[in-house]
């Protein structure tokens, strides 16, 4: 049974979706002004495991996330970010295009960049220019209702109007001291009111007419909006990062429950940052690398995946090149044991493995897992039973039944890990071939002197030829 740290409840809960057998999810998507950072993707990687387990322990998922290509302004450390430029003009003025081209052409790329991290699809992809009608529609009500006021064609949700305000991120609005006032919009009543709409100054390219003036939504407002369109008006799992706990997800409570009078969502799930030296990796610090940036420095987008796996989602990632070289070492671990593993499984014969490793690994693994999707424990007892398992094969007492069943487990908990490895293959000469065959004779016929010989003409050729049982070999680049 899956436990769950739920932000709203603080504690971690015992996952039990509205309907029996099925989750809905809704994942905060990304703001498609620039390139996602690789600190954004840990989060959607993060994400991408619970859906995975989900859907591992037998639910049928449906997540929606959410394409952000209008309303989110650049002021996001202040108070409510209803100041600053609109990100996607932001990117427009940069690249010289249209916020449109922009919002496609990032769109695309963080599609690409999924795909790379073996990120599993959501059913769909909403995007918030896309659903202005929806949110004017849900702007009425809570005006109708008094929990959001006009002013000067710009719409503000009231705060105080809603009694619970501040459970998921526990701020208290009494605790606003007076004085302390954040300078913000000069037509809000109380510092914390949030926009639902905007007057579009004269030159924004982004505006639609609505009751109030021609403008745009505020940012929280879609979320609201395209959960109830896809999800319906509770969700059974929210996602997103920590930084979206106050104000994105508090102000998405307000307006959701103060519209529908239910429960938004059952259960909050935030991950926590990507560091650089300690600091948030975030585009407005200028510290931040994206996928195609560590594809150059050569490492691959499942070594990224396997050092965002290697910590428990609701700890910092470090992100130091040392981390990643560790992270590279792990999957060539596995990538290895695999090989090898696959190599002696292709000769099983159709019977019955002597011993049943998944019998003994498979509990311990999915006890990491349900306790709050431990990916750090799950992977120690992948890293026991690859120990375990490699020391017999070395001792040639590993079966290709067992080794077939072993292989087995791994395809089953790699639905998890999400670990893409390629059938190894290395481009090795006819030379080379020619050299391990005829070593391959020699040890046959006992002649180990000749045998060691041609190993080192091998070694000196930049190849290692590693022995498997029955005199089979393998031939690795050095
Ligand atoms: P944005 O495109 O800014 O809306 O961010 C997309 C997602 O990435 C959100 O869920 C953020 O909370 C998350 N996020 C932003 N910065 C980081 C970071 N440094 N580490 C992990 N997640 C982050
Ligand atoms: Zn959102």
């Amino acid at each position: 049974m899956l436990k769950l740290y739920n932000t709203l409840a603080k504690q971690k809960e015992e996952f039990k979706p509205i309907h029996p057998g099925k989750v809905g999810m809704y994942s905060c998507g990304p703001t498609v002004y620039d390139f996602a950072h690789i600190g954004n993707l840990k989060t959607y990687i993060s994400t991408d495991i619970l859906r995975r387990f989900l859907e591992y322990s037998g639910y049928e998922v449906r997540q929606i996330m959410n394409i952000t290509d209008v309303g989110h302004l650049t002021a996001d450390d202040v108070n409510q970010a209803d100041t600053g430029e609109d990100k996607m003009l932001k990117g427009a003025e940069r690249e010289k295009k249209t916020p449109q081209e922009v919002a496609e052409f990032y769109t695309e790329k963080f599609f690409e960049d999924l795909k790379k991290l073996n990120i599993e699809k959501s059913a769909y992809y909403p995007r918030a220019t896309a659903h202005i009608p929806q949110m004017i529609k849900i702007i009425e009500a809570l005006i109708k209702k008094e929990l959001a006021y006009e002013v000067n064609g710009n719409v503000f949700y009231s705060v105080e109007k809603f009694p619970s305000y501040g459970k998921l991120s526990g701020i208290k609005l009494e605790e606003l001291k007076a004085g302390a006032r954040l300078e913000e919009h000069p037509d809000k009543k109380h510092p914390y009111d949030f926009s639902l709409w905007l007057k579009a100054p004269k030159n924004h390219i982004l505006k639609w007419k609505s009751p109030w003036s021609l403008g745009y939504p505020g940012w929280h407002i879609e979320c609201t909006a395209m959960s109830i369109e896809y999800l319906g008006e509770t969700l059974d799992i929210h996602t997103g990062g920590e930084d979206h706990i106050f104000p994105h997800h508090e102000n998405e409570i307000a307006q959701s429950e103060g519209y529908t009078g239910k429960t938004f969502s059952n259960y909050w799930m935030h991950n926590r940052f990507l560091l650089v030296d300690g600091q948030k990796m975030s585009k407005s610090k200028g510290n931040f690398y994206a996928l195609r940036d560590i594809e150059d420095k050569k490492y691959s987008p499942m070594e990224f995946r396997m050092l965002a796996l290697s910590a428990h989602y609701r700890s910092n990632v470090n992100f130091t090149w040392t981390a990643m070289d560790q992270a590279k070492t792990n999957f060539k671990k596995i990538v290895e044991w695999k090989t090898n593993l696959q190599n002696l499984a292709e000769k099983a014969e159709d019977k019955k493995s002597e011993i049943d490793f998944s019998h003994i690994y498979q509990k311990r693994f999915e006890e990491a897992m349900d306790d709050d999707l431990n990916t750090p424990l799950a992977l120690s007892v992948l890293y026991e039973l690859i120990t375990e398992t490699n020391k017999l094969m070395v001792e040639n007492k590993l079966s290709e039944e067992t080794a077939k069943n072993i292989l087995n487990f791994w395809e089953k908990i790699n639905k998890i890990f999400g670990l893409i490895i390629k059938k190894e293959r290395i481009d090795v000469s006819q030379d080379i071939i020619k050299l391990a065959k005829e070593r391959k004779e020699a040890r046959k016929a006992g002649d180990f002197q000749k045998s060691d010989e041609l190993r080192k003409e091998i070694e000196e050729k930049g190849y290692i030829i590693e022995d498997l049982k029955d005199n089979e070999y393998k031939i690795k680049s050095k």
